[in-house]
């Protein structure tokens, strides 16, 4: 089944050139002009990955990610924002908000799919695993993460995060090293993404008791851990 892409842009130059990419790549294309025509196609059908603009006639692109990570049946779509050059904090606040990616403007056709296809694949769950530790349970046959059994929902990058964190606990990873194994490789992601996605874990498990699991090692990088000993010597969160 070909995975269905939702762009969202206002530039129809841009759309056409997204167009020409994802049907090179077997992907399937929808497309909307504005925010209100995008809610009422991922209303009409989910896409499995929406890319999305920053700037649009009716809304920010920032304002539709806001609402639909408010819906239960979007709270988990795969989302990656187009934006303009040289807009650091824009992007920032775009993964903040809820974003899984961000790519910007001009883009190459090929960077745009590795990237679409890095998202895909960090919200496509594997099967069976069973990860349980420190109060926190994660599922992959059922896409589900618990915390002291209560239900946590986690957006895709977070999950995939804390699902390699947790299958590799106790150990630490640098930025740089978590970027290439829970990214992929052939995209090119800044090291603050790493510390907003972990920011964003933290805030989830924080209300479940369970954001000190994911431990800072200063200098060093991040490290999942049940056992506070490591969290006293030489690590604080941030
Ligand atoms: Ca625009």
């Amino acid at each position: 089944m070909p995975k269905r892409v939702l762009i969202v842009e206002d530039e129809v130059a841009i759309r056409e050139m997204v167009g020409f990419a994802l049907r090179r790549a077997e992907f399937e294309m929808e497309e909307a002009a504005d925010g209100s025509e995008a809610q009422a196609r991922i209303f009409e059908r989910r896409p499995d990955l929406l890319l999305l603009d920053w700037m649009l006639p009716d809304t920010s692109g920032i304002d539709l990610v806001r609402r639909l990570r408010k819906e239960a049946a979007t709270a988990e779509l795969p989302i990656i924002m187009l934006t303009a050059k040289g807009e650091e904090e824009d992007r920032i606040r775009g993964l903040e908000t809820g974003a899984d990616d961000y790519i910007t403007k001009p883009f190459s056709p090929r960077e745009l799919i590795a990237r679409i296809r890095a998202v895909l694949r960090r919200a496509s769950p594997d099967d069976g695993e069973r990860l349980e530790i420190g109060g926190l349970c994660l599922d992959s046959a059922s896409h589900r993460v618990t915390a002291h059994g209560e239900q946590v929902d986690l957006g895709p990058t977070e999950y995939r995060l804390l699902q390699f964190l947790m299958r590799h606990a106790d150990r630490v990873f640098s930025r740089s090293q978590l970027i290439d194994r829970v990214w992929g490789g052939g995209v090119y992601i800044e090291e603050r993404t790493v510390d907003v996605h972990v920011r964003r874990l933290r805030k989830v498990l924080g209300p479940h008791r369970c954001d000190g699991l994911i431990q800072t090692v200063r200098g060093a990088g991040y490290r999942f851990s049940a056992d506070s000993k490591k969290r006293e010597a030489g690590s604080g969160r941030r």
